[in-house]
């Protein structure tokens, strides 16, 4: 389905990145996997995709830092001319109220889950041709609100006036979409006590935490010509647990 296209996918070391940038691999594209700080991780990543017949490239870099977005981009277009499909994936949680979230934390928050994708697209968009396919991995989160991170809320928010601004700007040379995840069973959920993952398996109307393959399933159709009439828009990946 992606045969031929090169797609860059931020904090692909593990989790929802990690599952895309295999999906996409798998389904032909070349992969820019990029990563912060694990490296480890992320070359398990590029062997599972080479072992599998795909090939990619290690970009690493902090999104929070604009000058890491500009190096990563910069890399990935040296090897692979442009883009075709971007994936702006990394992100953070902080678990917390209102009142504990102190400067600090709300700039780190701000700057890796929001911010980061400014920087990345300013970079990036200049080399995204025709037919090109963005995509912002937001959160249920930024419908609902949150009691126990409002930063993080605010984040997933703003990345989606980001994405609907853009896609009435870029259109009709690029689509420009979001995926809404629910509760997935990654690293961000790793504080979860097992009293909590049960509490929250039985709020979901499809009794199950999402796996990062059903995310990366929704990209992939985001990505691929299937959705070439759909741009602007959300797709909810959360088992039924927020239906709006
Ligand atoms: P994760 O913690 O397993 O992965 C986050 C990824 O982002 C990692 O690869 C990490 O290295 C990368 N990252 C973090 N800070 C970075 C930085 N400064 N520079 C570069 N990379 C950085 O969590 P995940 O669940 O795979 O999260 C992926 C995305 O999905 C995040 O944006 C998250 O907010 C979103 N999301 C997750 C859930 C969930 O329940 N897991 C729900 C909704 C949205």
């Amino acid at each position: 389905m992606l045969s031929g296209k090169n797609a860059l996918i931020t904090g692909a070391s593990r989790g929802i990145g990690r599952a895309i940038a295999i999906k996409f691999a798998e389904n032909g594209a070349f992969v820019g996997i990029n990563y912060n700080k694990s490296e480890d991780k992320a070359r398990d990543v590029l062997k599972i995709i080479r072992d599998r017949g795909g090939d990619g490239i290690l970009l690493k870099g902090d999104v929070s830092s604009s000058k890491d977005c500009k190096e990563v981009v910069e890399r990935f277009i040296d090897e692979r001319k442009s883009i075709d499909i971007l994936v702006l994936n990394a992100g953070i949680y902080e678990r917390g109220s209102f009142l504990e979230i102190d400067e600090e934390r709300w700039d780190r928050v701000i700057s890796t889950n929001l911010s980061s994708c400014y920087h990345v697209l300013r970079f990036a968009i200049p080399y995204i041709g025709n037919g090109g396919s963005i995509i912002f991995i937001s959160s249920q989160l930024a419908f609902k609100g949150s009691k126990h991170g409002a930063d993080y809320a605010a984040s997933k928010a703003g990345m989606l006036g980001l994405m609907r601004s853009l896609a009435l700007e870029l259109a009709p040379r690029i689509r420009v979409n979001a995926v809404a995840p629910g509760t997935i069973d990654t690293d961000i959920i790793s504080n979860y006590s097992q009293e909590m993952r049960e509490k929250r398996i039985s709020e979901i109307p499809l009794r199950r935490l999402g796996k990062p393959e059903d995310v990366a399933n929704a990209c992939l159709f985001l990505a691929s010509d299937l959705s070439s009439y759909v741009t602007g828009e959300v797709i909810n990946v959360n088992g039924g647990l927020y239906i709006h």
